[in-house]
């Protein structure tokens, strides 16, 4: 597997509509930063990282000046020792951070043209039996007044979804817990409901707020403290309330490696895009399985699919909000009785629109 061309390119990318939650305001636009190789045969890979906003024209540096120029004229069949190879060329500004995007960027794109040269679509080239996986809807609706946060899960429900996030961490309690009620009066008894706090708490507030939300019967509270407090989120894990999610703020396969060795989450998420790549997560993956815990995913859901299917300790893959598949030739991924199916296309199956892309601009 030769690489004979490496590009990248950068665009900026309105969101639907604007949306917020507990820790990073108003957002109306992401950051894409894509990678192409193309290969001896003539075959391309794709692989895509973002941002929510900041930072991106860095990572499309990296990938363009420094990670893809190493690639030309390489075997690149070992992917894993790419990966290991990149993680080395960026040590002294990475170990984490904007450089895991840039790499993810690159190691997707590579897992991409593998598995096209195989002639197999992702999920099945990682060994996966069955496409299917389940699916919840990540809702990012913490300003939304409760009777649009409701509307919008009567729609989601319509969409097909048989599970949902919504948001937590409003100013006061009270309202966060008539938020939950309302919705788990929508939903009926023993729906999937996950809420996500995005970072909003201290420790004696996570747990105040924690245990106001054990009535619920809730899948997960996600993100309650500062990404990094593992101590903080090991003893929630030990409170009686949720089950408790972490993980799409961590960068780096050993911040998992920490995370998890604390027993600091029962559903630890990682991010592919935003932490090295499919190599990286997989490695999450496995960790995860070795410590019994299921793994779940943040974020580029059209590529999380193929990873879960091929997974034993997989949990639900989030429908992340910011709305790629406008931008997708093959449009989005299906949904079929709760549960998200991967592509039976070659590679991860993702096709951009570039000319759409290319009409947004820098
Ligand atoms: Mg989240």
């Amino acid at each position: 597997m030769y690489i004979e061309s490496a590009d990248a390119a950068y665009y900026r990318v309105p969101l639907p509509a604007p949306v917020s939650d507990a820790t990073h305001g108003a957002m109306t636009d992401f950051e894409l930063v894509v990678c192409r190789l193309r290969d001896d045969k003539g075959l391309e890979g794709l692989g895509y990282t973002y941002t929510v906003g900041r930072g991106g024209t860095a990572v499309h540096a990296m990938v363009r000046d420094d990670l893809a120029p190493a690639l030309l004229g390489s075997d690149c069949s070992d992917i894993e020792a790419v990966w290991e190879a990149m993680q080395h060329r960026l040590h002294w500004v990475g170990r984490g951070g904007a450089a895991s995007f840039a790499i993810a960027a690159v190691d997707v794109a590579l897992w991409d043209l593998a598995a096209r040269r195989a002639e197999q679509p992702l999920w099945r080239f990682l060994g996966g039996k069955d496409p299917r996986v389940d699916v919840y809807a990540g809702g990012i609706d913490l300003d939304l007044p409760l009777e649009e946060l409701l509307e919008q899960a009567r729609q989601t429900l319509d969409a097909g979804f048989r599970a949902i996030k919504m948001k937590v961490g409003r100013e006061r309690l009270a309202e966060d817990v008539e938020r939950i009620r309302a919705m788990r009066e929508l939903l009926g008894e023993g729906f999937p409901l996950m809420v996500d706090a995005n970072m909003a708490w201290e420790l004696d507030e996570a747990i105040r707020r924690s245990q106001a939300f054990a009535e619920f019967d809730l899948v997960w509270l996600e993100e309650p403290l500062d990404p990094g407090d593992f101590e903080g989120h090991a003893e929630l894990v030990c409170e009686d309330g949720p089950a408790i999610a972490t993980g799409e703020n961590l960068h780096s396969v050993e911040e998992f490696s920490r995370l998890l060795g604390f027993g600091a989450a029962d559903y630890p998420q990682p991010d592919l895009a935003t932490m090295g790549g499919v190599t990286a997560w997989r490695q999450v993956q496995r960790m995860a399985y070795d410590y019994k815990r299921p793994v779940t995913t943040h974020g580029v859901h059209d590529l999380h699919v193929h990873l879960l299917a091929a997974s034993p300790n997989a949990s639900y893959l989030e429908w992340h909000g910011f709305g790629l598949e406008r931008f997708l030739l093959d449009g989005p991924l299906t949904i079929e009785d709760g549960q998200a199916v991967a592509p039976e296309r070659p590679g991860h199956g993702v096709r951009l629109d570039w000319a759409k892309l290319e009409a947004l601009g820098a």
